[in-house]
């Protein structure tokens, strides 16, 4: 996942964030569930969307009842690169829309590998609704290896949304994705991982506005998170994010990350794939669900550490670790060998959960994404039939 991770910013900042909302409630597992569960309340939100697979288009590719479709979505003609691979599983009864993109980040492949082995997994027949799968969003920087931006403007995609239909061509393909792959779900599940050049935890993101406070998160996307099911879970802001158009347009969306360390493997993307079919499960789609993590914890936004200096940057942590705000991270040491390397530290007290495993570092580069300290998943986790 990028979180503007690895990214220049202007100086080392700690983004804005808010402690738990007092009026929630921090409930341990023996707590007895609440009456409604996450994945019985977005069913509830969702009756009624039920729609036949024929009825749903995805630009001018038309899903099927029971029928797998494929095609490229239409972003320029001039520019091939930009028009992302799109699969729609049109299931044989009616059922909400779900969407779900891999790749926003070209470099992220585990994201891509979970929304390929899924356009495999789930079969029409078995299938209520459809299921729109963008493998690849950002295939310009897929193909060119290129971390967190695309690589015909430099722009970050998900940092581009809602985008238009004049401009960049990072800004059409955001005007595109948002135009005809967000505004025809139901629910959007965005799938990011350890960049190239990123070690990363396995978490799912919340969009709540500047506060990133967990009370001003969307119900809806805090329920879709829990049923996603991962252990760990971030409310934050970023605003012109894919999530941060779909919850725009009134969808319940989230963002969730593999814990891939700029590797590729053929497992790295089961949990995001696992993720997927546990929502598709809750809304009554697919027939079974993976288990999910027995307990959620939850953190109120993010910080970030950036490096003051060009230079070879020396990680002292890695992903997992608790810190102390003030704690030594690493050194950034003087291209030239020789001075007194510089001192990263933390900005804030909380759990690792990125650090770039790249020994390049750039001044105003960000080298390791913090999550404030976690508290206990508000009201506990529904434990549910397919929790392990
Ligand atoms: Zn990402």
């Amino acid at each position: 996942m990028k979180p503007g991770l690895a990214r220049h910013v202007k100086q080392p900042r700690v983004l804005p964030v808010a402690t738990v909302c007092a009026t929630m409630r921090h409930v341990s597992q023996e707590a007895p569930p609440p009456a409604a569960g996450a994945a019985a309340r977005l069913r509830d939100r969702l009756a009624g969307v039920e729609r036949s697979p024929e009825s749903v288009r995805v630009g001018v590719l038309r899903a099927g009842v029971g029928a797998v479709r494929r095609g490229r979505l239409w972003v320029t003609a001039y520019v091939p690169d930009l028009m992302p691979p799109v699969a729609i599983v049109g299931g044989s009864r009616p059922g909400p829309v779900v969407a779900i993109v891999g790749g926003v980040h070209g470099g992220e492949t585990a994201s891509i590998q979970a929304v390929r082995e899924l356009v495999g997994r789930l079969r029409p027949d078995a299938l209520a609704g459809t299921v729109i799968l963008v493998p690849v969003a950002n295939v310009a920087a897929f193909r060119d290896r290129r971390p967190f931006v695309n690589p015909l403007d430099g722009q970050d995609l998900n940092e581009s949304f809602p985008g238009a239909g004049r401009g960049g061509p990072t800004t059409r393909l955001a005007h595109a994705l948002s135009e005809h792959v967000l505004t025809v779900a139901d629910v959007v599940i965005d799938l990011h991982a350890g960049e190239l050049i990123q070690a990363v935890d396995e978490l799912v993101l919340v969009e709540a506005g500047p506060s990133s406070s967990p009370s001003d998160a969307p119900a809806a996307a805090m329920d879709l998170a829990e049923v996603f099911g991962l252990a760990r879970v971030i409310v934050t802001h970023q605003p012109r994010s894919l999530i941060a158009a779909a919850q725009a347009m009134g969808k319940p969306a989230i963002a969730a990350q593999a814990a891939q360390r700029g590797t590729v493997s053929p497992s790295a993307g089961d949990a995001l794939r696992d993720g997927a079919l546990r929502v598709l499960a809750a809304l009554g789609m697919w027939p079974e669900a993976p288990p999910a993590a027995p307990a959620l914890q939850l953190h109120a936004g993010w910080a970030v550490a950036t490096s003051t200096v060009d230079g070879f940057w020396l990680p002292a942590i890695q992903v997992g670790d608790r810190v102390q705000a003030g704690q030594p991270l690493g050194t950034v040491d003087p291209l030239d060998g020789t001075g007194t390397p510089a001192d990263v530290s933390a900005p804030a007290d909380g759990r690792v959960v990125g650090v770039v495993i790249s020994l390049a570092a750039a001044a105003s580069t960000a080298l390791v994404l913090i999550a404030r300290p976690e508290t206990a998943w508000p009201g506990g986790v529904d434990p549910g039939p397919d929790r392990g």
